[in-house]
């Protein structure tokens, strides 16, 4: 078994999901103690829970320790098995996070795979539903990856109630992913969603960002989700020649809508401040699908401790080499050999 110490680098859920994923890939069986020891609130929650589980009946393999809160897992995936699969949080927990645990698994099945994922889907500190359908599954794209995916319903926190649907096929042939430029800007467009909370507030929150980032000219619209819960999240979309990135915070009580709109502003300006075409986010999730698929190289902002903690968990599986090398101008290469 690979020991993986949950404690290390970032120290949260990623590891865990990471570590799923590449077991029920390699065939290698994986135990993980001290499970998001980095947290305040250690241990398996009900979203890593489901990947727990989903990662087993994937792969028809054996678990123990898959409880709640529980800080110590030991894995023994079997053979990946493709078909059709509902994962259910049973919170509001990220099915966007589940997504990126099964959707590396599924791509290497022998046939296409239907899935249902319910939970959240604009979630704080998880990829919103729109980033990953439009930038993190435009990427697999690049790499030969052909994942559909749906929207059925939304799910905010902290009601839930999303659902998402997954057609997931197999990869044929793998590509590298290369993306050093960024090119030009072609169309910024800013999105205020709610459900159940006051059109002022999404009215207010596309003003007051668009004050922020004069130099942007964005298209804006507001859009009345249909969710079980109230709910609200605002995102920046950025497609540019090469890429499109998407900066997104939910918004919930407790946070004003100039906070909410500062922090989409602050994530913009950030990245159009340095020429890379991959955002912060996006560089920690590529990492697996590069690795697992022809590698290639990126070039991004100043990387996260998510991407440093992520390319050593796949070191511990795979016979990979990651390097990231520093350029001096506020830009990072990322290289991912095969
Ligand atoms: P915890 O931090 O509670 O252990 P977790 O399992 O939810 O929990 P992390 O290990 O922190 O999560 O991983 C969060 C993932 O979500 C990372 O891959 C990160 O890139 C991604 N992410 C966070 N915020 C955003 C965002 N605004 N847009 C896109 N992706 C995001």
């Amino acid at each position: 078994m690979i020991e993986i110490d949950g404690t290390f680098g970032e120290g949260g859920g990623q590891i865990l999901r990471t570590s799923l994923a590449l077991a029920a890939i390699t065939g290698q069986g994986v135990h993980i103690t001290r499970i998001r020891g980095g947290r305040k609130k250690p241990g398996l929650m009900r979203q890593h829970l489901t990947c727990v589980k989903a990662a087993a009946e994937i792969t028809g393999g054996v678990l123990t320790g898959a409880e709640l809160n529980s800080q110590e897992l030991a894995f023994t995936p079997g053979k990946i098995r493709s078909g059709a699969y509902r994962f259910a949080v049973g919170s509001a927990g990220s099915t966007l996070l589940i997504a990126q645990t099964v959707i590396p698994v599924l791509l290497q099945g022998d046939g296409v795979s239907h899935v249902v994922i319910e939970g959240g889907t604009h979630c704080e500190k998880a990829p919103l539903w729109e980033f990953f359908r439009d930038v993190y599954l435009a990427a697999l794209r690049k790499m030969g990856a052909e994942v559909a995916a749906e929207l059925e319903s939304v799910g905010f926190y902290p009601a839930g109630g999303g659902r998402i649907l997954l057609d997931i096929a197999p990869v044929k042939t793998w590509r590298p992913f290369v993306c050093m430029e960024r090119g030009r800007l072609l169309e910024s467009a800013l999105t205020a969603l709610g459900s159940g909370i006051d059109e002022k507030i999404l009215e207010d929150e596309i003003r007051l960002c668009r004050k922020q980032l004069p130099g942007v000219e964005f298209r804006a619209k507001w859009l009345n989700a249909d969710s079980p819960g109230p709910g609200n999240a605002l995102f920046a979309r950025l497609d540019s020649e090469n890429i499109t990135e998407l900066f997104g915070v939910c918004g919930s009580f407790g946070v004003s809508r100039s906070q909410v709109s500062e922090r989409v502003a602050g994530m913009v300006k950030k990245y159009l401040a340095v020429n890379a075409p991959v955002g912060r986010y996006l560089a920690d999730q590529l990492l697996l699908p590069m690795a697992l698929g022809a590698g290639g190289r990126f070039l991004t902002l100043p990387v996260s401790q998510h991407t440093t903690t992520n390319c050593e968990v796949i070191r511990r599986f795979l016979d990979v080499g990651i390097g990231i090398a520093n350029n001096e101008n506020g830009t990072f290469t990322i290289e991912v050999k095969k």
